[in-house]
Parts: structure tokens; C-alpha cells; sequence
């Protein structure tokens, strides 16, 4: 886009489109690949209708976005196209969020889940380089969620936490466990310590998972000698230093949960209406970003509050959002690619 600010050559707003594989249980139902990629960049959604006479025809739309990632992308590539650029900013006090947008099914935990562990050994690479060794900057690792508009620990059973803003318009977490990240196996042993934490509501399934906005944060602090006997009212800050900068990792809920508003149930209706304002919450924020406002609307949601300082100042951030290339899934495809447009 030609008008976003751009720092250091990092786009301030980064949409990208990734695209998985037709899975096992579309491939045994014969369904067809609805969406093709060209240049990278440009990206058709084929969707297969019926007039009222019942003949068949083809809707086509066209998008284009930052970048598109077809299915044969890794993960890897996936990290070099969105967050590597980005890492060196955080030394220079950038707040960055990473959001992986789609459907249940289309792919965002399994694109989520690596950025972290790659962005850990980047940072933890930079501090050990010669012009940040002397500042003693210390990496911090955080994880939570968001589920039904509360907070919890994901690294501290499950407690329940509450937000609160100081007067320098800093969002801070009471109660919120941060560890010190000294190497990328730490990273990985938090991870599946809080996947393992994760809601799984009253049925137990897995699925519920789609219906909370997974939140890791890895942040970079100066480093505080404490003194013995000292202590701050809030444990983290005495115990870790200043934030320079901060990346936050977000899985966000199933895109198709925010419809559950007619739902039979009522806490599924009740969760559903928080998932459409936090998602509608935060296309308002980036866009309100994107066009340097200088009101942001975070007061929207949970999810955007929390995010605040994320959208002030040196910010950054990239969408990821995440399709499913069957036809049965075109209606949900096409409800993603229109909000990663609308936030473009
Ligand atoms: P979501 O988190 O959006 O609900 P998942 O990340 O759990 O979706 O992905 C659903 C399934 O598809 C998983 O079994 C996952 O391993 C697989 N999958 C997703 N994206 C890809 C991909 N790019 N390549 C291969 N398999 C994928
Ligand atoms: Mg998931």
C-alpha cells in the first residue's frame, strides 16, 4: 500500500493471505479447490452457485493483498514474509502484534504456533550482539486468553486476571506470570504448557479452543537489579524492568463464532456476540491505525484494550489471515478475504 508509514522499510500494516492444502476429509469428499494464487500477491476465489433454476455457474472475485501464500508455503517461509522483518524494530521500542484471522479449520494454529519459537531465537540472537549486550536487556515470555471477554493465565492454572492502565496510558495486566526466556526450548516448553491450558469448555472438545483469543507476548525489558527487601506493587515490573519493546502473538477465535448469536444455547450465544465485537473491534482499530488517527477506537472490546499500547506510537502490525481452499468452505473464505481487505 502506498500510503502507509513506513520505519526502517517495515510496513506499518502488513495483510497476508495464507492458503492450506485441501485436507484428507475434503479430498475424500471429492470437493474442489475454490481458490488459486498468482504472482504471490493476487488471489481468485471460484464460488460455485445455483440460479433459481437450479443451473449451476461460477461467481468469481479477485483480491489482492501484501502477500498471498499459497499451499506450498512452510512455515518457515511464513515467518520470513510477515515477522523477521520486524524483529529488529523491537530493539528500537516498537510494540508489534501478529494476528492469525480465518475460520476454524483454516489453518491459523498450525501457522501460529512456530512464529514464536523463530522470533525467540531471533531476539535472543540480537540481545547477545555487541550493541545490546551492555544495556542487559532481558526477554519475557507471556500467555494468556481471552475467553468470553475475560482474562486468564495460561501459565498459571488457568487464574484469573484483570487489566488495568497506569497513568502513562500503559496497559498492564495484574497478576500476569512472565518467565525469563534464556533459549528457544523455553519458549517451546511454555507453549505446550498453555495449549495444554486452554479452554475447553463444559464438552471437553478441543473445539472450544476456536471460541478464545490466544495471546503469547514476548517482550523485551531492561533488566533491574532488585534490591533485597525492595518490592514494587506490581511483582513484574520490580522484578523485570522497562519494556522496550514487545511482540504479541495472537490466535484469535473461529471468525465463524462470531455468528453464533442466534445459537440455542446461551452461553454460546453470549460468547459469540464477544468474539463479533472483539473482531469487528479490532478491524476498527487497524484501520483507525492505518489512516494515523489519532483516536483509536480500543475501548471496543477486551481484545483491543489489552492491545492498546499496541496501537499507539511505533506499531506494527501484520494480519494473517488464513483460508480453506475447499468450494463447501467459499462463504467463510470469502467473509475472511473481505475483512483482511477491509483492514488493508
Ligand atoms: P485453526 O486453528 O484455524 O482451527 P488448525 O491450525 O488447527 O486450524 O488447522 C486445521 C488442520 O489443518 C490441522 O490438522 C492442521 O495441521 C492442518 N493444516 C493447517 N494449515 C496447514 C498447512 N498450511 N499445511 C498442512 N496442514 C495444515
Ligand atoms: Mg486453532
Amino acid at each position: 500500500k502506498e500510503n502507509s508509514t513506513r520505519e526502517n522499510n517495515v510496513a506499518k500494516i502488513k495483510v497476508v493471505v495464507r492458503k492450506r492444502p485441501l485436507n484428507k476429509k475434503e479430498l475424500a469428499k471429492r470437493e474442489d479447490d475454490a481458490v488459486t494464487v498468482s504472482d504471490n500477491a493476487y488471489l481468485t476465489v471460484y464460488e460455485p452457485k445455483l440460479k433459481v433454476d437450479l443451473t449451476a455457474y461460477v461467481d468469481k472475485h479477485e483480491f489482492c493483498f501484501d502477500a498471498v501464500l499459497d499451499e506450498h508455503v512452510t512455515n518457515d517461509e511464513v515467518y520470513r514474509a510477515t515477522v523477521e522483518p520486524i524483529i529488529p524494530t523491537i530493539f528500537e521500542r516498537t510494540k508489534a502484534t501478529c494476528f492469525a484471522y480465518g475460520q476454524t479449520g483454516s489453518g491459523k494454529t498450525y501457522t501460529m504456533q512456530p512464529l514464536p519459537l523463530r522470533a525467540a531465537e531471533d531476539l535472543v540472537r540480537q540481545l547477545h550482539q555487541p550493541v545490546y549486550l551492555s544495556q542487559k536487556y532481558k526477554l519475557w515470555l507471556s500467555y494468556f486468553e481471552i475467553y468470553g471477554g475475560k482474562l486468564f493465565d495460561l501459565l498459571s492454572d488457568r487464574r484469573k486476571l484483570c487489566m488495568r492502565e497506569d497513568g502513562r496510558q500503559q496497559v498492564c495486566i495484574v497478576g500476569l506470570q512472565e518467565f525469563e526466556v534464556f533459549d528457544v526450548q523455553i519458549v517451546k516448553d511454555f507453549i505446550e504448557k498453555g495449549n495444554a491450558s486452554r479452554s475447553t469448555g463444559s464438552t471437553g472438545a478441543n473445539e472450544e479452543s476456536s471460541r478464545s483469543h490466544a495471546i503469547l507476548q514476548l517482550v523485551v525489558k531492561t533488566h533491574n537489579e532488585v534490591k533485597a527487601g525492595k518490592r514494587n506493587t506490581d511483582g513484574n515490573e520490580a522484578k523485570s524492568g522497562k519494556v522496550v519493546g514487545k511482540i504479541s502473538f495472537i490466535d484469535l477465535a473461529g471468525s465463524e463464532r462470531g455468528a453464533d448469536t442466534t445459537d440455542n444455547d446461551r452461553q454460546t450465544r453470549i460468547e459469540g456476540a464477544e468474539i463479533n465485537k472483539s473482531l469487528l473491534a479490532l478491524k476498527e482499530c487497524i484501520r483507525a491505525l492505518d489512516n494515523d488517527q489519532i483516536h483509536i477506537p480500543f475501548r471496543g472490546s477486551k481484545l483491543t484494550e489489552v492491545l492498546r499500547d499496541s496501537f499507539v506510537g511505533n506499531s506494527k502490525t501484520v494480519m494473517i489471515s488464513c483460508i480453506s481452499p475447499g468450494a463447501g468452505s467459499c462463504e467463510h473464505t470469502l467473509n475472511t478475504l473481505r475483512y483482511a481487505d477491509r483492514v488493508k
